[in-house]
């Protein structure tokens, strides 16, 4: 990962660092106005936190990257498989008030230039997709549920279906989330697992008594199934738990958390 801005602090991947077409940026917890167990740069709606100072923290993310506050686009995330379809008609929604942020949704698309599309999180996975020669851009929030689900998978599909894109020229993001080394999980979710992965040897592994879910390589997977290379995904490769000091972990706060997450931008 490599730093774009300073304060607030945001990241980028290498395989997006040198692009002058696209802008794909990992926020943090830090440079931001936030307080005490939200401090400082929560992005999400809170009943804790007065929705001025989150939508500061948004707007300061935006000047320091260059990037059109008003049309920073949010969705309601709620574990599933829908996607939508940013446009100059929603552009912006979610962006002051939780309430009017696209329903019902864990994955944006958008071809239109300048319109941020953002997925937060806190422990699930963020992930940035986008087509190199299509110039279609998408965002998917991804935890158990959705890895299960395939919701990134489904995502570039549609990419592919609808918007002509193409698995060799996709570049994939894969955020910061809980880690394997952190995220032990229950026969339910074991079971899911199994009944959707064909191979599960680099998904699943025991930790002892326990069993720990790679969320990193689940969605991996899922996208070299389609035949996107391996080579044009890159894992950001840190754990949220471990570096509950730099990004917002909902285990670590014991579900109190704020929400840092991943935007991307056609330019
Ligand atoms: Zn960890």
């Amino acid at each position: 990962m490599q730093i774009l801005s300073r304060v607030p602090l945001t990241y980028t991947f290498k395989l997006f660092s040198e692009r002058k077409d696209v802008l794909v940026f990992v926020t943090t917890r830090l440079g931001g106005s936030s307080q005490n167990h939200l401090a400082s740069c929560n992005i999400g709606f809170n009943m804790e936190e007065s929705a001025e100072i989150t939508v500061a923290n948004r707007r300061n993310i935006c000047n320091a990257l260059g990037i059109d506050f008003e049309k920073t686009t949010f969705q309601q995330q709620v574990h599933e498989d829908y996607i939508s379809i940013v446009d100059l008609k929603n552009a912006g929604s979610g962006l002051l008030q939780k309430e009017n942020a696209l329903p019902h949704s864990d994955a944006m698309i958008t071809t239109e230039k300048n319109i941020t599309i953002f997925a937060q999180a806190a422990d699930c996975v963020p992930i940035a997709i986008y087509d190199t020669k299509q110039k279609v851009a998408a965002v998917v929030h991804a935890g158990w549920r959705g890895t299960v689900k395939k919701i990134a998978q489904k995502t570039a599909i549609k990419m592919i279906q609808e918007f002509n894109c193409s698995p060799n020229n996709m570049l994939v993001g894969i955020g910061p989330s809980i880690g394997r080394c952190c995220y032990e999980v229950g026969p339910d979710v074991i079971d899911s697992i199994n009944q959707n992965f064909a191979d599960t040897s680099k998904i699943i592994q025991q930790h002892g008594n326990s069993v720990h879910l790679d969320l990193w390589e689940a969605n991996k997977c899922q996208l070299i199934e389609i035949e996107i290379p391996e080579s044009n995904i890159e894992i950001a490769q840190e754990c949220t738990k471990c570096n509950a000091h730099l990004y917002y972990s909902s285990r670590n706060d014991n579900g109190r958390s704020g929400r840092f997450g991943i935007g991307i931008t056609l330019l």
